[in-house]
């Protein structure tokens, strides 16, 4: 029988909100994953440094996940010293069980990105890809020669193979960003209901974002 497979989400989750767990609760019904860590990026490689700090953004993904029990949060990003390379992730990870098949869940925008990430061919080599829409993103046209070689329809095939495919899952869109929250916050616009209750109540009683 395949190896199991698991899903890694990262991101800087400033903050987490409903539209990260729409996307990974589609993802893990449709592909059948064992279990999904959250990994919170501690310092960025491609972007700012976040508003929240790193514990506040552990916690409130914490709290996002509380209900969820196959939805876990891994810290490791937060505890390394050096910048947040999924590539050095997913090594770590597969050195602790190199049994397991991980599969990396991000959103167009992120997957378009992919040749600027450190060691990028090797990791496209160690797992497989699940991309997801994002409403106002498109997939590239044409497509990168690394994205057509890897792309497949077929969920089994991230059974079938040990790595390197790239699966397009279409997931019900939802437009939230955590841009659109922090700003919305700052300007006392009501984005409450983009976040899970527990962590709007951890924004608020942190003053988070101007809140
Ligand atoms: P920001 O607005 O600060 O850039 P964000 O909302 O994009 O934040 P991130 O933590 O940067 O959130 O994203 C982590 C991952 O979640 C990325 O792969 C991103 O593509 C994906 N993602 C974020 N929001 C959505 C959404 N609404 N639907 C689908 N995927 C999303």
């Amino acid at each position: 029988m395949a190896n199991p497979l698991y899903g890694i989400f990262g991101g800087t989750f400033d903050p987490v909100h409903n539209g990260h767990l729409e996307t990974v609760t589609a993802v893990f019904d449709k592909c059948a994953l064992e279990r999904v860590y959250f990994i919170p990026a501690a310092i960025p490689p491609h972007r700012d440094q976040p508003d929240a700090n790193a514990q506040q953004r552990l916690e409130m993904v914490s709290l996002a996940i509380a209900n969820y029990p196959r939805f876990d949060v891994d810290d490791r990003e937060l505890k390394r010293e050096t910048p947040s390379y999924t590539y050095d992730t997913i090594k770590s990870l597969q050195t602790e069980d190199c049994s397991r098949r991980y599969c990396l869940i991000l959103g167009i925008d992120a997957l378009s990105g992919l040749d600027s990430w450190y060691r990028w061919r090797e990791l496209l080599d160690s797992i497989h890809f699940i991309v997801v829409q994002r409403p106002g993103w498109e997939i590239p046209e044409p497509l990168p020669d690394w994205w057509q070689q890897g792309r497949t329809e077929f969920i089994e095939d991230l059974k079938q193979f040990e790595s390197g495919k790239i699966c397009l899952i279409e997931v019900e869109p939802n437009p939230v960003s955590a841009t659109e929250i922090r700003y919305g916050i700052a300007q006392g616009i009501d984005v409450s209901t983009m976040v899970p209750h527990s962590v709007w109540d951890y924004i608020r009683t942190n003053k988070l974002y101007g809140a």
